[in-house]
């Protein structure tokens, strides 16, 4: 079973190769595959460190990330906009009942200070209508 929290059923989809190590990296893409490409893929929604915090230099202890006060922002986020609960989903169903809803404005204030926001795929991934 594929954990994810909350802010993450949006960073899988900017994802695009880059992250914090090769470790990281290589388990990332194996799940980011398997979410994008697996119809019908599960995942348990948790409000916690999932299953790509296991192999995150960041991670520093169970539900403990070293940008602690910043991840659990955006996953609170997440949360209030899409009413999301701690329980099994389709992740392609659900992202795509997100991704409906999501304007610019909510991503840009759910993702205020990730340095990736500037960078990456994920407003035009999100956003796009
Ligand atoms: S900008 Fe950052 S927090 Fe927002 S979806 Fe992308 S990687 Fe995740
Ligand atoms: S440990 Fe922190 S930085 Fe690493 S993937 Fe989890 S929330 Fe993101």
């Amino acid at each position: 079973m594929i954990y994810l929290r909350p802010h993450h059923l949006l960073c899988t989809q900017g994802y695009s190769g880059k992250g914090y190590s090769e470790g990281f990296v290589s388990h990332m893409d194996e799940v980011v595959d398997a979410l994008r490409n697996q119809p019908g893929t599960k995942i348990t929604l948790t409000f916690s460190t999932d299953t790509l915090c296991s192999c995150c230099p960041h991670k520093e202890g169970e539900d403990l990330c070293d940008t602690q006060e910043k991840v659990k922002r955006f996953d609170q986020k997440v949360v209030d906009y899409f009413g999301l609960e701690e329980k099994e989903y389709s992740y392609q169903e659900l992202i795509r009942e997100i991704d409906a809803k999501m304007t610019e404005e909510m991503l840009a204030d759910i993702c205020e200070g990730c340095s990736w926001f500037p960078v990456s795929a994920c407003r035009k991934n999100i956003c796009k209508k």
